[in-house]
């Protein structure tokens, strides 16, 4: 159990230091480490093992469709053996599916996921692109109980509130447009999360700072409101 968590803290909800050399925790942010394939997994988990930081473990459907379903027994099984805080990162990408095989290959993956965070009673952090409703659907239907974080959301103010009545939080990425200010607007900050997805569009889990600016910004509020209430949820969300 991970016990270091200060309120006064930020929580990067998503970043991936297997991709950043030499990361060195501050005392300002704590990051949650996510892995997206079984190679990024086994460094992911040793990573959070050596900083003792919150991580999240899955086969997102990029691996899904790169590497094939021949591993994805044993790759769960692994992961079955891990405490992470959440199954993820796991979903749909219909934006690099090229055709019908590679969008099985990913619909089994993400079935196979979402056992295994049942199974495990875990919180999902979930993938979207082009998918977000189809997911929701898929979720719904299962009755998914135990958490769910729509990582990078980009999609509409309409599928946000629909995540959110069906229990999901909403996490913000420091880029700004103007659909992503309407979610901002519509969702209450206790369903908001912050996160950088670094190194993939800013460098740093530091620059979690800049999602927490860009809400504070739009809602009105002072950063250090934005930033405790962000952190109270991902506590919450990866139980930390
Ligand atoms: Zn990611």
């Amino acid at each position: 159990m991970i016990t270091f968590l200060n309120i006064s803290m930020l929580v990067d909800a998503h970043c991936h230091l297997d991709s950043i050399k030499e990361y060195k925790l501050s005392d300002e942010v704590l990051p949650v480490t996510v892995g997206y394939s079984h190679s990024s997994n086994i460094k992911t988990l040793e990573i959070a093992k050596r900083l003792r930081i919150p991580f999240v473990l899955g086969i997102s459907p990029q691996a899904a469709q790169k590497e094939g379903l021949v591993k994805l027994d044993e790759w769960t099984e692994w992961i079955k053996n891990t405490r992470p805080n959440a199954i993820g990162e796991i979903g749909l990408d219909y934006h690099w599916a090229k055709n019908e095989e590679d969008r099985k290959r990913q619909h089994t993956t993400f079935k196979k996921m979402l056992d295994l965070a049942e199974e495990m009673k875990l919180p999902i952090v979930i993938h979207a692109r082009e998918t977000i409703s189809e997911i929701l659907d898929i979720l719904k239907e299962r009755k998914f109980q135990h958490g769910i974080m729509m990582h990078f959301f980009s999609g509409n103010e309409r599928e946000a509130k629909r995540a959110v009545e069906l229990g999901s939080y909403i996490s913000i990425v420091p880029l700004h447009s103007k659909e992503r200010r309407k979610v901002i607007n519509a969702i209450e900050l206790e369903y908001l999360l912050v996160e950088t997805d670094a190194p993939a569009i800013v460098r740093l889990p530091e620059d979690v700072k800049k999602s927490v600016e860009y809400i504070s910004e739009v809602k009105e509020l002072d950063f250090g409101t934005v930033a405790t209430q962000t952190a109270k949820n991902a506590k919450k969300f990866f139980r930390i």
